[in-house]
C-alpha cells in the first residue's frame, strides 16, 4: 500500500500540471507486505503511468488495481491518442517510438515499454495492451505477488531475488 500511495501521489501532481484527472481505484484489499522486487515493480508502474500522462492531453488516466488470489493486476488506461494496431508490437522494441501525433514534440528514448515488458517477463507476469486511435490505450500488467506477514517481510527484505546483474544479462540477450 505504501508504494501505491506514493505512485498515486506522485502522478497526481504530474496529472494536475496538465489538468488531467488521475483516477485511482482498487478492487480487493492490498496486503501490507508482498514478496516482490520493489524497485522493479516501481519501475514498471512509473513507466506506464508516466507514458499515460505524457501522451494524454485531454481527459483522464485511470489507474486500477485488482488484487485477488495473490495476483495483482495493474491497469493503466488513458484517453490519449491511441496507438495504431500495426505499431502495437513495435512500441515494446528498444528505441522504437511511434512517429505520429502521440509523440510529436514529446521527448523520450523509446525504452520505457521495453523495460516494462522485460521486467514483467522476468517477474513471471503477463503484459497486455489494448489501444484504439482517438480513444486511448490500456496497459495491463499481472504479477503474482504473494502476501507476507510482517516477520516474513522482515526476513526477506534483505535478500534480493532479482539483482541488477540478472536484469542486465536479460537486457543484453533480448
Ligand atoms: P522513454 O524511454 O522516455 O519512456 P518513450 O515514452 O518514447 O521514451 P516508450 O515508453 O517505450 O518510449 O514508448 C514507446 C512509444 O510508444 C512512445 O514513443 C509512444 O509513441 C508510444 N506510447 C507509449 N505509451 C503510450 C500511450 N499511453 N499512449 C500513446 N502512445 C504511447
Ligand atoms: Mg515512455
Amino acid at each position: 500500500p505504501e508504494l501505491i500511495d506514493q505512485m498515486v501521489e506522485m502522478f497526481r501532481v504530474q496529472a494536475d500540471k496538465k489538468s488531467l484527472v488521475l483516477n485511482f481505484t482498487l478492487d480487493g484489499r492490498l496486503p501490507d507486505y508482498v514478496m516482490t522486487d520493489e524497485k522493479r515493480l516501481r519501475q514498471i508502474l512509473i513507466n506506464l503511468l508516466s507514458n499515460a500522462i505524457k501522451y494524454t492531453d485531454k481527459g483522464k488516466v485511470d489507474f486500477h488495481i485488482r488484487y485477488r488470489n495473490q495476483v495483482a493486476e495493474f491497469v493503466v488506461r488513458d484517453t490519449g491518442p491511441g496507438i495504431e494496431k500495426e505499431n502495437l508490437d513495435r512500441v515494446f522494441q528498444p528505441f522504437e517510438r511511434v512517429r505520429n501525433s502521440s509523440n510529436a514534440h514529446r521527448p523520450g528514448t523509446g525504452l520505457g515499454l521495453t523495460i516494462v515488458k522485460l521486467l514483467t517477463e522476468i517477474m513471471g507476469g503477463d503484459l497486455q495492451v489494448k489501444s484504439e486511435i482517438g480513444t486511448g490505450s490500456e496497459f495491463r500488467v499481472s504479477l503474482l505477488l504473494p502476501w507476507l506477514d510482517q516477520s516474513q517481510a522482515e526476513d526477506t527484505s534483505k535478500s534480493q531475488i532479482l539483482g541488477y546483474e540478472g536484469f542486465q544479462k536479460t537486457l543484453l540477450l533480448a
